[in-house]
């Protein structure tokens, strides 16, 4: 049989018995490419870096050294001193995430790590680090999704970087999800959420908080803030994505 038709009647076979879509658009994609995206959804990934704030990471559509929240002296107070994330939040990259989280598709997480991992190697003010740190979450959520999505991203990209994960932060509240709320809601909600572990030690050590999505920031500037406030030395963050 000539070769290219016997791909065909392969890739036929296959996406009949094991259908294979993009995990945005639903187009079928051939059982012999291993992307999760389909070629168009794949050229619309976006990645979130050239104009964006010095301290957030937020893209900066008219440039620019800071955003709004970060200007006139503003980046300085913040406990956590740099963000970063690798793509901007749009269709393809969102289905990619709530496919990830929601419906347990894991071994997306090591997509995105593979991406944190060029954020991670084109930023130097993560070499500093000692560890990497998972956003937790609370343990009824954990319960019911099984995994911590930030974990499993730490732990791919410490694969990576070699940088050792450590989730001596926990989440001592459950709070209302941050999706509806504006940025002063999105503080208060998330307000004392977090802890250290008892007996954990972070003096003197700088840390990376990892996560799936920065939106406002105020998730990851609250975990900085209990790591200072125990004496770490420097808190950065690294993310999946940004909104
Ligand atoms: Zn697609
Ligand atoms: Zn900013």
């Amino acid at each position: 049989m000539n070769r290219k038709i016997f791909i065909k009647a392969r890739d036929l076979f296959l996406h009949l018995f094991f259908p294979r879509t993009c995990f945005c658009c639903g187009r079928d994609i051939p059982k012999s490419n291993p992307a999760l995206l389909c070629r168009e959804c794949l050229l619309k990934l976006e990645r979130c870096e050239g104009l964006i704030c010095r301290r957030c990471g937020l893209p900066l559509k008219n440039g620019g050294a800071y955003c709004f929240n970060c200007r006139g002296g503003k980046a300085s107070k913040y406990k956590c001193s740099f963000i970063r994330s690798s793509l901007v939040f749009n269709e393809p990259s969102r289905s990619l995430i709530h496919s990830f989280k929601y419906e347990k598709y894991t071994d997306i997480s090591k997509f995105f790590a593979a991406l944190m991992y060029k954020t991670y190697k084109e930023n130097p003010p993560y070499f500093e680090a000692d560890f990497l740190m998972p956003v937790p979450i609370h343990t009824r959520r954990l319960r019911e999704r099984g995994f911590n999505q930030a974990f499993l991203l730490a732990k791919e990209l410490s694969k990576l970087n070699g940088v050792e994960v450590n989730d001596i932060l926990i989440r001592t509240r459950k709070t209302k999800s941050q999706t509806s709320l504006g940025r002063a809601e999105r503080k208060e909600n998330i307000k004392d959420a977090f802890a250290l572990k008892a007996g954990a030690d972070v003096k003197g050590k700088a840390f990376i908080l990892i996560d799936d999505v920065c939106t406002t920031g105020a998730t990851l500037e609250e975990c900085a803030r209990i790591l200072k406030e125990n004496g770490a030395r420097e808190v950065l963050a690294l993310t999946a994505l940004r909104e």
